[in-house]
């Protein structure tokens, strides 16, 4: 089967007729999912929302994602659970754009949701990720990971 290059792009199209009030949910869960341009999920859950508004579509989401994170002590690969909940305006473009941080509705209609979807979760990945409680980190005179083993210099009980 062929890998779906943009499963989050949504047609909008049919909610610039619908009166203002008007509002439609959406599920999603993709058990792997590849966000362009960085960004690999999995368990990408959740559920979002567009509400027509008299300005133009407001997004409302609410996602948890396992991303690919790394250990802050030893830099191995280590899922990190994130959970996140947003909203973003998407305006008609023939409204005079007040706020820079507002986003536009596209002339073809349809919305890529992966731009926020990736943001959004991004922000909330933590800075510090440890693999688990006792990691010992890695040798900084080496790179030697101490979880697998000595190096030949000395470390004590120091962590990095
Ligand atoms: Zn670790
Ligand atoms: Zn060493």
């Amino acid at each position: 089967m062929e890998k779906i290059k943009h499963p989050l792009r949504t047609n909008v199209g049919h909610f610039l007729n619908k009166p203002v009030g008007y509002s439609r949910e959406f599920e999603i869960d993709f058990s792997e999912i590849f966000i362009e341009p960085d960004l690999n999920a999995n368990n990408l859950k959740g559920k979002y929302s567009f509400s027509r508004t008299s300005e133009g579509l407001l997004l409302q989401a609410e996602l948890e994602a396992d991303l690919e994170g790394q250990c802050s002590r030893c830099l191995e690969p280590m899922p990190v659970h994130v959970a996140t909940h947003f909203e973003e305006l998407y305006v008609f473009e023939t409204r005079i754009k007040e706020e820079l941080d507002e986003e536009e509705v596209p002339n073809d209609g349809y919305i890529e949701l992966g731009i926020p979807f990736r943001d959004y979760l991004l922000l909330e990945m933590p800075i510090n990720n440890i693999c688990r409680p006792d990691c010992k980190g890695i040798c900084l005179d080496c790179g030697q990971n101490l979880n697998l083993g000595s190096c030949e210099h000395n470390h004590g009980i120091e962590y990095l």
